[in-house]
């Protein structure tokens, strides 16, 4: 075909008068998977069938040229329309394997009334609407001219279809009205292409017919349309670029996109059998900080993840990592270069500015698409970020509301939406790493128990398998700043050496992720189930409590165990994996569950429920007050007792001398106090004398 025709072509004019595109397409639907597809077309009531681009090319690569210009789709469907016999059942051809282009390319100059094959994740989907197309009407008269009207173009007759008996059209009776279903979609990079520090690309997608319900907002979609402009005359502010849909497809989400040699296949076995590799993997999460080592540790297993189990219901193979403390501390600094460098697929966002809703999923009224009253679907970070990891910072900044959504989806990795009599669940199958400043920006070690001064819900912080908290050390910085930066440098040097680089760790954690799903063996499970019941249970007399406690913290432990199995690429977690894993949970647990009072590890506490110990100190508390009621209560005045400073300091003493006794060797006077008092405004809310 000369360049001259496809001009002509590409005008939308098609002044060709040879068959040739008839014969094309005549050969093609002669294939076996085409009579099929037509077959199965005008039975099943689907109006579309799918023609492969490479099929095109092979038969004739000159016509394969024309689909790829500005409105050459336009022709060749209709020719392929008139090929198949009866069409009526078929109206739209959509095509596969048309050329890629990146979505952030897509708006270049020249694209625009191509056919373009692209893909993203649906960021936003609207409602389903029905769209007229063509309505049908009937003169009243005897005679009954029948007018068809297409809505698309101004939805106005013809003048030389109406009926001569010279009846006004609109005294005409509406007799068919025929509808398309249309759906738009806002499209996004996908989290594997973008980085924490730029925004992705986006752009609005038409969906008509029976493409439209085929993909839920979280999707990643390859998708095939033509970039379409509309066009608002009265306000230019309102223009804007979209895709037309030609075709959808639902991928997988797995990492396909990056893809390793078989080199690099030999180079990752090869490092799987380093046996420092955990350590070197934990000197490549952001080298240049120094500090926050065992926060470190967890996050290296978290990159690498456990296995997904089914127990009546799924168990998250997916590890939560939880940081709080002091901004000095650099966790910020870690979390973006985890998610820039090391995460295979990542959405990194701070709960400045979000909301909960925003973090995972929304619907909301909005004129994204032109509608103000529309109800939209928007997908958040932690629905984006499904199968791989989502970086939440600064969830102190949260209101507790917002903060309530992320507990849910940490859980179900599932988020429910229900608006406007449209439901969705969405997934959101994201391991968290998450991150904020305690309240009034410092925690204090001496003072009560440290989850509880970070006033999040426990809800929330149940969630997390591995929980730091980074008390505030005034001082320690100023004083030692000079020879720590000198020692800093020696360590960062250090590190880089002993490192991974992290292109080669970042493609490993997505080998690892693809190829290896260990199984935990007899006797490792053996060692993390005695040690859950031993931290669980420190003074070993509580058997039947035991048995009623949630198993959460059990499951931590598996997952982890799994994602250091996963880590050297062995399908067998073993004693060696249980070990190392209790490790590095010792360690959270002493940054987050040691009470200072009981002076014990209490996994409750890290769990953010009440501490063991605190049944003792209200049993305690409890006696006191019977205690100092017989000999000091006045029906008058109840608890007046407590007011006077010398039988107040008595009782404090008391409940101090009796907690000692109990093993409570942390408790101080202004504990003791603290807890009297909570007492007896127990006692005065519930009515007790
Ligand atoms: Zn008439």
């Amino acid at each position: 075909m000369s360049s001259e025709l496809l001009n002509i072509l590409s005008d939308g004019e098609g002044l060709l008068e040879e068959e040739e595109e008839h014969i094309l397409f005549k050969e093609i639907f002669k294939k076996e998977e085409y009579v099929k597809q037509i077959e199965e077309a005008k039975e099943g009531g689907r109006n579309s069938i799918e023609v492969d681009y490479e099929d095109i090319k092979t038969i004739n690569p000159e016509i394969a040229e024309v689909l790829l210009i500005k409105n050459g789709w336009k022709e060749l469907s209709n020719y392929a329309l008139d090929v198949i016999h009866p069409k009526n059942e078929i109206k739209h051809i959509k095509y596969s394997n048309i050329p890629f282009i990146d979505l952030k390319d897509l708006k270049r100059s020249g694209n625009q009334g191509k056919l373009v094959r692209t893909e993203g994740i649906v960021k936003m989907a609207g409602q389903i609407k029905p769209d007229p197309r063509m309505f049908t009407y009937a003169c009243t008269c005897s005679e009954g001219t029948v007018v068809k009207v297409d809505m698309q173009k101004g939805g106005k007759p013809n003048p030389d279809d109406l009926c001569s008996c010279g009846k006004l059209f609109k005294h005409y009776d509406l007799v068919n009205e025929d509808y398309e279903q249309t759906q738009w979609l806002k499209i996004q990079e996908k989290p594997e292409g973008t980085s924490a520090s730029t925004q992705p690309k986006d752009i609005k997608v038409l969906l008509e017919g029976d493409l439209v319900d085929s993909t839920v907002v979280g999707d990643v979609i390859e998708l095939t349309g033509v970039l379409s402009a509309s066009v608002n005359l009265k306000n230019r502010n309102k223009n804007f670029f979209y895709l037309k849909g030609n075709n959808v497809k639902v991928e997988d989400k797995g990492y396909e996109d990056i893809n390793y040699t078989e080199e690099e296949v030999e180079q990752f076995i090869e490092l799987s059998k380093n046996p420092e590799l955990q350590e070197r993997i934990e000197k490549t999460i952001a080298p240049r900080i120094v500090g926050l080592e065992e926060e470190k540790k967890a996050i290296a297993l978290q990159l690498f993840g456990g296995v997904p189990e089914y127990e009546g219901t799924w168990i998250r193979g997916d590890i939560h990592v939880l940081v709080m403390g002091d901004p000095a501390i650099g966790k910020s600094s870690v979390f973006k270069y985890v998610s820039k460098n090391l995460a295979p697929k990542c959405v990194y966002a701070s709960g400045k500015g979000a909301s909960g809703v925003g973090l995972t999923a929304a619907v909301l009224k909005a004129g994204e698409f032109g509608d103000d009253g529309e109800w939209i679907f928007e997908a958040g970070a932690m629905v984006l970020a499904d199968n791989g990891l989502c970086v939440i910072d600064e969830l102190d900044k949260m209101t507790p509301e917002d903060r309530k959504h992320i507990g849910d989806g940490l859980e179900d990795q599932e988020i429910y939406l229900n608006k406007a009599g449209v439901n969705a669940t969405l997934r959101s199958r994201c391991s968290v790493l998450a991150g904020g400043n305690p309240e009034g920006d410092r925690v204090d070690r001496r003072k009560e128990d440290i989850i509880s001064q970070l006033k999040l819900d426990p809800h929330l912080i149940s969630r997390f398998d591995f929980i730091y908290v980074r008390e505030d050390q005034p001082g320690v910085n100023r004083d030692t700043a000079v020879g720590g930066a000198i020692l800093k440098k020696k360590v960062r040097d250090n590190r880089k050496e002993e490192g991974i680089p992290p292109e080669l760790l970042k493609k490993y954690i997505a080998y690892a992720r693809d190829h290896v799903n260990p199984v935990i063996n007899d006797e490792a499970n053996n060692i993390l189930l005695d040690w859950y019941v031993k931290v669980r249970n420190p003074e070993g007399n509580d058997e039947e409590e035991i048995s009623s406690l949630s198993a959460r913290f059990l499951q931590a432990l598996k997952r982890a165990t799994q994602a250091r199995a996963r880590m050297h690429l062995r399908e067998e977690a073993t004693v060696e994996d249980a070990y190392k894993t209790i490790e590095i949970m010792k360690e959270s647990l002493e940054s987050s569950g040691r009470d200072s009072i009981s002076g014990r590890i209490d996994v409750r506490l890290a769990e953010g429920r009440k501490p063991k110990r605190q049944d003792k100190i209200d049993k305690i508390v409890e006696e006191v007050i019977v205690e100092f009621n017989e000999e000091y209560y006045n029906p008058a005045k109840p608890y007046e007792w407590f007011n006077n400073p010398n039988i107040r300091d008595a009782g404090i003493i008391k409940v101090l001398e009796k907690g000692k006794k109990l093993g409570l060797s942390g408790l101080t006077l202004s504990n003791a106090e603290e807890e009297l008092k909570k007492g007896i405004t127990l006692r005065l809310t519930n009515g007790i004398p």
